[in-house]
């Protein structure tokens, strides 16, 4: 063998052993990209399912209740709200709407998006036996891409809660016509028989002249409640914090009642524990204490005995009474008495020239300033109101 044989030999070894490594080098990139493309794939699919996954416990989730119907006619999927207005259990998958709403309504409201494509703010009254709810549905006949009938979705939005809303101001604005009436229409006959020839008779002058006076100070005391209650809802009251010592608060509150008390001959004690101190508005506080003071005196007993009492609680709280011994508060106004204008005796509460808004206003202070309130009541033994409010800073 010549040395060009031997070189040829080399050679051709060496271009098979390249052939074979490149080979072999392509085999190893496809298999690389066969694996690449496998976990693109799989990191695909559990972006999918979890997209999946977050739709379908948004759609669970959502306040509306919704209803998916196939062009079969039967719930294709049907939400956790849904089934909770209708009471049957989500998906319900297969049902009629009839067999899960056992709504005739509902069901007619589906067979209608048969001809119409759209039925907008339809409003349903669902009468259960504890209570009535008011819903408002929206539904949307389905088309698939071709253009025929696929099914339907109904959207249902509870409007319950905004109906009876809606209806404790109809009655609050009508509460607040009939108070602001009864004055105006007393003081406006005064001025009339004043006209009409009474003042002739200074005897009574003098006396029609009182009584507008009584109820336009009434009117008075109305609208300052009303401007307050106002702005306690609305949040645009600002509290002006600081350490008010209990003693001296109580102290303040029955001095400015003395002469109403004097009037029904009740005596007013002050038993708060020194050194007691809230952390609270000081003007704020004098007006809740005012106003239990006064209905102490009012509808406690002649005579009787009102007790401010006050003391230091744990956890940096402190509690205020008022305790009076009266003819007490029968058990079921006492859920009551914390409502605007809720009164037990509405000619009594009139004459002592109460707005039937004391309690509301001692109520939403004492909650502004993060605290509570609450009665006790037996009858011919008394009332008692607890308020608990935060300590002062130490
Ligand atoms: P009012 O202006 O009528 O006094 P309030 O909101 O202060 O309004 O009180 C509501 C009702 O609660 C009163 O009309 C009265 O019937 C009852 N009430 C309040 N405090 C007492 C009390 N200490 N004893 C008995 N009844 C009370």
């Amino acid at each position: 063998m010549t040395a060009l044989h031997i070189l040829l030999a080399l050679l051709l070894a060496a271009a098979a052993g390249a052939a074979w490594w490149l080979r072999a080098l392509r085999q190893a990139d496809a298999a690389r990209h066969a694996r690449e493309l496998a976990e693109l794939r799989a990191q695909r699919d559990t972006e999918l399912a979890g997209q999946a996954e977050r739709t379908a416990s948004l759609f669970d989730r959502m306040v509306e209740g919704i209803i998916v119907v196939g062009a079969d006619g039967r719930i294709r999927l049907a939400n956790r709200s849904a089934g909770a207005l209708f009471n049957f259990a989500p998906p319900a998958a297969g049902r009629t709407v009839i067999e899960a709403t056992r709504h005739h309504e509902v069901a007619a409201l589906a067979a209608r998006l048969e001809r119409e494509p759209e039925v907008l703010s339809h409003e349903l009254r669902l009468d259960g036996v504890t209570e009535t709810r008011f819903l408002q549905i929206n539904a949307l006949a389905l088309r698939a891409p071709g253009g025929a009938a696929d099914g339907a979705v109904l959207v249902f939005h509870d409007l319950t809660r905004l109906r009876q809303l809606e209806a404790v101001r109809q009655e609050f604005v009508a509460n607040v016509s009939h108070e602001l009436r009864t004055p105006l229409s007393l003081i406006k006959s005064a001025a009339e028989t004043l006209i009409d020839g009474g003042k002739d008779d200074p005897a009574v002058t003098a006396r029609f002249l009182e009584l507008i006076d009584k109820h336009a100070n009434r009117l008075t005391l109305l609208i300052d409640d009303l401007l307050l209650l106002a702005r306690l809802d609305s949040g645009r009251i600002e509290l002006e914090l600081r350490a008010v010592p209990l003693r001296s608060a109580a102290q303040e509150a029955i001095d400015d009642a003395a002469i109403i008390a004097q009037a029904r001959r009740v005596t007013l004690e002050n038993h708060v524990e020194e050194p007691a101190a809230a952390h609270a508005d000081p003007a704020r506080l004098r007006q809740v204490l005012a106003n239990l003071i006064d209905n102490a005196i009012k509808y406690g007993r002649e005579g009787g005995t009102v007790r401010v009492g006050g003391r230091a609680l744990e956890g940096a709280r402190v509690e205020l009474t008022v305790r009076d011994d009266g003819p007490g508060i029968p058990a079921e106004a006492r859920a009551r008495i914390f409502e605007r204008f809720y009164r037990v005796d509405k000619a009594r509460s009139r004459e002592q020239g109460g707005t039937g808004l004391g309690l509301a206003i001692v109520k939403n202070v004492v909650q502004v300033h993060g605290g509570d309130v609450r009665v006790e009541s037996a009858p011919e033994r008394g009332t008692e109101f607890f308020i608990t409010l935060p300590a002062a800073k130490a």
